[in-house]
């Protein structure tokens, strides 16, 4: 029987099943630029799994340890691509304001450009918007501590 084509860009990307160059990819997550991007160096890094949004993670052990994973893959493609880059941002869209339903990280090297391109990624308080990536974290953080 054929395959099924997953219609989610973001899973195609994950199973190299698309031309996206992957910047870096281990058995749970992938990294790649954005096809449009907003800064000096403006990366995703989504899960191999299909998980649709930030709404979809729970406080456990494993959904803090995927994405403290995330943010620490970000961070060292960032450090070694744009280490002139004084000032580096980590966080999500929030539904409504996301626009691909599967679950991504954008990693950011200011500056923003255009400037006004950091108005997309500003929280809206009470309303959502964008949420810091250690912000989420704190939100999912297992009450008992992590196991070694
Ligand atoms: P958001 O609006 O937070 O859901 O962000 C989705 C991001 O995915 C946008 O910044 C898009 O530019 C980016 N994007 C959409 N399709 C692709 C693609 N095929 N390859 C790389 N980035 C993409
Ligand atoms: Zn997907």
């Amino acid at each position: 029987m054929a395959k099924a084509i997953s219609p989610c860009i973001f899973c195609q990307i994950a199973r190299s099943s698309n031309s996206t160059p992957l910047l870096h990819s281990d058995d749970k997550v992938v990294a790649f630029k954005d096809i449009n991007p907003s800064a000096f160096r403006h990366y995703l890094i989504i899960p191999v799994e299909h998980i649709p949004t930030v709404n979809d993670l729970q406080r456990r052990n494993e959904d803090y340890t995927l994405v403290s994973h995330m943010i620490n893959v970000g961070e060292t493609l960032l450090r070694r691509d744009a280490p002139q880059s004084n000032q580096y941002r980590f966080g999500f869209h929030q539904p409504p304001f996301n626009s691909v339903d599967h679950l991504h990280l954008h990693c950011f090297a200011l500056p923003f450009i255009p400037r006004w391109k950091q108005l997309k990624y500003m929280s809206l308080g009470p309303l959502g918007g964008f949420i810091e990536a250690e912000k989420l974290l704190e939100k999912i953080k297992p009450l008992s501590p992590i196991p070694p």
